[in-house]
């Protein structure tokens, strides 16, 4: 038997007994507005497809096509012999939508992330970190020499507070780093004051706009749009694996010295392979439809107003926001069980939506994440409000 055997199933027991272990539910087939599971058909409030583009048969033709034109994979990165004319379409049709000077693709958004850090910030500069944001900002952060500062979520007194504490230590360059969107909450950094602080003080600004691309402001470009701030943020990185097709790649869109940097330097570009000539092909229409999706963006706006006013008429506590990222809280002692099983009984009513508590969440703060789409119908909708009606009410009996 293998030394470690023993500590590992240990740990395992751990994570089982503090209710934190993870199950993953299969899917019979494409992801869409119902996804097929197991125990039969469920409406689908989980996934990060917000504009209904994850099945879309334009997308699919695409890269059907371009497995034909373009073959299968790459087998090289970018820099060897992995750089198809589309890669490159790609990401200037990227800088272009996103209103930036130049893009470059990585194998995820989790790669940008890991690989920008590293490459403007050492150990004479600082970087000023939203505390919820996405675990692969904080990875990318651990891999770079720069002073971490850290801020309360979306608290301009903090930041402020922050900003002045790295220039007070003599910093060089100095980067403040944001969720355009927090996921777990469905609310907006406030891109307008950060960019304002950010400037009174020769700072950078970086959104990972991962939760906005393709859907949020009036065309789509993302948070920097909704607060007219496009051309005052730095840095913007992405994802092609939420809102643009949900396949997966991701981007950094930025100043054009800070992408041709990158793409000398940045370690998960030079040492991973392109992305596949597929997901290129059905990305490029993806975003195409998303520059064109203003009908897509209004019905999302519509759904996720209905959800909130009839869950708002309900009784359920709904975190204030205008994002499709919808938590409905559980809080107290008993909320995480509450949630799960509400979260379980949706299930069977044939609606799949998430809990979430500690330690994803803050203790005390569980809640069930609903996340709408423009694939949804409004009757798709009603149908969630009434299966969270239905399992309350099953829930609390049970509890009696
Ligand atoms: C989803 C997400 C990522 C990771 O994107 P991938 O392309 O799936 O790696 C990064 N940052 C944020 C804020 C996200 O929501």
């Amino acid at each position: 038997m293998y030394a470690i055997r023993d500590e590992l199933v240990a740990e395992l027991e751990g994570i089982r007994e503090a209710g934190l272990w993870k199950s993953e539910r299969e899917l019979t087939g494409p992801q869409g507005a119902s996804v097929g599971t197991a125990a039969g058909p469920a409406l689908n409030f989980c996934a990060n497809n917000y504009l209904g583009l994850a099945d879309h048969p334009e997308i699919i033709a695409a890269a059907k096509s371009a497995l034909d034109e373009f073959g299968y994979g790459m087998a090289s990165v970018r820099f060897i012999c992995g750089t198809q004319t589309q890669h490159t379409a790609l990401e200037s049709e990227i800088a272009e939508f996103l209103g930036m000077d130049a893009a470059i693709l990585y194998s995820s958004c989790f790669d940008a992330n890991g690989g920008l850090f590293e490459v403007l910030l050492t150990a004479e500069d600082a970087v000023i970190s939203d505390e919820l944001n996405h675990a692969s900002i904080i990875d990318g952060i651990r891999l770079c020499k720069a002073a971490r500062y850290r801020y309360k979520n979306r608290d301009m007194a903090d930041l402020e507070a922050q900003l002045t504490a790295a220039r007070d230590a003599g910093s060089r360059r100095v980067l403040v780093v944001t969720d355009g969107v927090f996921s777990m909450d469905g609310s907006f950094a406030p891109l307008d004051a950060i960019c304002g602080l950010a400037e009174q003080f020769g700072a950078l600004v970086m959104v990972d706009d991962s939760h906005a691309t393709g859907f949020v402001g009036p065309r789509g470009r993302g948070t920097p749009e909704r607060f007219s701030v496009v051309d005052r943020v730095d840095i913007v990185s992405g994802t092609l694996g939420k809102a643009l097709g949900g396949a997966s790649g991701g981007f950094i869109a930025a100043r054009t010295e800070i992408v041709d940097l990158l793409r000398q330097r940045s370690r998960p570009y030079l040492f991973s392979n392109a992305v596949a000539p597929a997901v290129v092909a059905g990305s490029r229409v993806a975003l195409r439809l998303a520059a064109e999706a203003d009908e897509g963006r209004a019905r999302l706006r519509e759904n996720a107003a209905l959800f909130r006013q009839l869950m708002e008429a309900a009784g359920f506590d709904i975190l204030p926001g205008e994002h499709p990222i919808h938590a409905v809280m559980f809080p107290g002692e008993d909320g995480a069980r509450q949630a799960k099983a509400v979260s379980e009984e949706m299930l069977r009513l044939g609606v799949y939506v998430i809990a979430f508590s500690f330690p994803v969440v803050p203790r005390g703060k569980a809640r069930i994440r609903v996340q709408l789409s423009a694939a949804h119908s409004s009757d798709d909708v009603r149908a969630c409000v009434d299966a969270f009606v239905s399992a309350r009410a099953a829930v609390g009996a049970r509890a009696e």
